[in-house]
């Protein structure tokens, strides 16, 4: 256990690159929300009529938008099929609303559209919530046991969380994608609005490569350090 306790320095030496990626894209996120939550679309439009305009768009007639509680606590509940718009979306006619609301309704096509890669995720969600919080602390007994076979399935299991975020990234990229066609086709933006939009979308979007980078990262560093002492 030694090991691990004095290993701390090294770790977060090693973790240091996606860390700051990780602080750099959640503040740049957050700038960018609070920016453009400011900017009001020159048609006031709102989330909810944004998300709405995208379900029927794509004949989506049983998907509900609702309004949630919470900053930034937008999401769409594929089980439930309801599209959750947060306070600062739901009934907000800024850039960033619009965006948001495009960008969970887009999920909801994804779901409706039967696309592979969103299907896969929402397969994995309960595997990897599992999987990936029993993993380490397996591999940390198996360790200290002497008991190798242990510390490698610990290591499988925890990294089912870099794979998660690894199917994660392609669908919230393909979201996004999603939205900023709807955004533009429209005909409700102008320009600037759409480059708002954007950079909103591009930052939340960097938020998930930090967070593959991250588990990778760790992945790699926990897998060597075990391999070191075997
Ligand atoms: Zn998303």
């Amino acid at each position: 256990m030694v090991w691990l306790t004095t290993g701390y320095m090294e770790y977060y030496l090693y973790m240091l690159p996606a860390l700051l990626l990780v602080m750099l894209a959640q503040g740049l996120v957050s700038a960018r929300y609070s920016r453009f939550s400011r900017v009001m679309t020159a048609r006031r439009v709102t989330g909810v009529a944004m998300a709405q305009w995208v379900l029927a768009q794509n004949g989506i007639t049983d998907v509900t938008v609702q309004p949630v509680a919470g900053r930034m606590s937008d999401h769409y509940h594929p089980t439930k099929k309801v599209i959750y718009l947060s306070e600062g979306v739901y009934n907000a006619s800024s850039v960033a609303a619009v965006s948001i609301a495009a960008h969970e309704a887009g999920h909801a096509v994804q779901h409706a559209k039967g696309y592979a890669p969103a299907a896969v995720r929402s397969a994995l969600v309960p595997v990897c919530n599992v999987a990936s919080r029993i993993g380490l602390p397996l591999a940390i007994v198996g360790f200290i046991l002497s008991w190798f076979a242990l510390v490698n399935i610990g290591l499988v299991l925890f990294a089912t969380a870099a794979l998660f975020q690894l199917v994660t990234l392609p669908v919230e990229l393909d979201a996004s994608r999603r939205a900023m066609a709807h955004m533009r086709t429209c005909g409700w933006f102008e320009a600037a609005e759409l480059r708002g939009a954007k950079s909103v979308l591009t930052a939340a979007a960097l938020t998930y490569v930090a967070a593959l980078a991250q588990s990778v990262l760790q992945l790699l560093y926990f897998a060597a350090r075990f391999s070191r002492r075997n």
